[in-house]
């Protein structure tokens, strides 16, 4: 598991040598979506984004130790758990919930399965990353009903975290960003016939083995919503092997680092010399 306590307690180790933590935002349920920044804060900026999908918390994980691993010279803003509450809902079921409406209301469109760990969408059941204004509603899988994944939410950025992330990301308006998600070592580019910076994914490609692919179906992500608003690089990376459960996804992290290890500090040097 890792957990927001999990994630505190990184955050404060993260804090305690010289990292900045900041607070993006709050959930639907109250919880804070914490941010922690290393570099300099003038020049090129990267930003790292993470666990948006409540079943891919690994990814909260990975963000974190990336971020402690960077050694690059652009300033690095990283979120590594940008959907709290369904993080800790695919982590602890309903135990994580304490308005008992609300727990009903989820358990209701979880099937009446106590079972949350394919959860993907927030504490409202509006999946985050096709609720951004980018063709909103237009990807092949969205749904238009409360449900575990893919309901797009009543209109785009109706969503607390998704409107959070936005308006930090049009804030500190980075060079690149990197969305990490699970599962099948797979990166996706580019948006909607938009392909900024076409350097950047055969470079990710080729520090982390995975091969890079255009979206072709998505929209309403947070990675298409910043190539559609930005004209610059955003990368969704998927991690972890496509036939390990969610919940296991924690026994690949070792492998995980190792593929990623080092691609922030290329993107670093990429901006650098532009
Ligand atoms: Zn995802």
């Amino acid at each position: 598991m890792y957990t927001v306590s999990d994630l505190d307690n990184d955050l404060s180790t993260l804090e305690s040598h010289g990292a900045k933590v900041f607070t993006v935002g709050y959930s639907w349920l109250g919880r804070p979506i914490k941010g922690v920044f290393k570099g300099a804060t003038d020049g090129p900026q990267i930003l790292v984004q993470g666990a948006i999908h409540a079943r891919e918390w690994i990814t909260a994980q990975l963000s974190v130790l990336l971020f402690e691993r960077y050694s690059g010279k652009c300033g690095l803003w990283c979120i590594p758990m940008s959907n709290p509450d369904g993080a800790m809902l695919a982590q602890l079921g309903l135990d994580s919930v304490g308005d008992p409406e609300i727990r009903d209301f989820l358990y209701k469109i979880n099937g009446y399965s106590s079972d949350f760990s394919l959860w993907k969408a927030n504490g409202r059941a509006v999946d985050l990353n096709v609720n951004f204004n980018a063709l909103w509603g237009t990807g092949v899988n969205n749904v238009t009903y409360p449900a575990p994944g893919n309901y797009i939410g009543p209109y785009p950025f109706s969503e607390s975290e998704s409107t959070a992330l936005a308006q930090f990301t049009d804030k500190v308006r980075p060079r690149y960003t990197v969305s990490y998600h699970a599962r099948g070592r797979v990166i996706y580019y580019g948006f909607n016939g938009q392909n900024p910076d076409p350097s950047i994914p055969p470079l990710a490609s080729s520090v982390t083995g995975y091969p890079a692919y255009t979206s072709e179906s998505s929209a309403g992500g947070y990675k298409d919503w910043f190539v559609l608003t930005t004209n610059r690089a955003g990368l969704t990376i998927e991690v972890g092997s496509e036939g390990t459960p969610y919940q296991d996804l924690q026994k690949e992290l070792p492998s995980m680092l190792r593929q990623n290890d080092g691609l922030l500090d290329a993107l670093s040097v990429e901006a650098g010399e532009k």
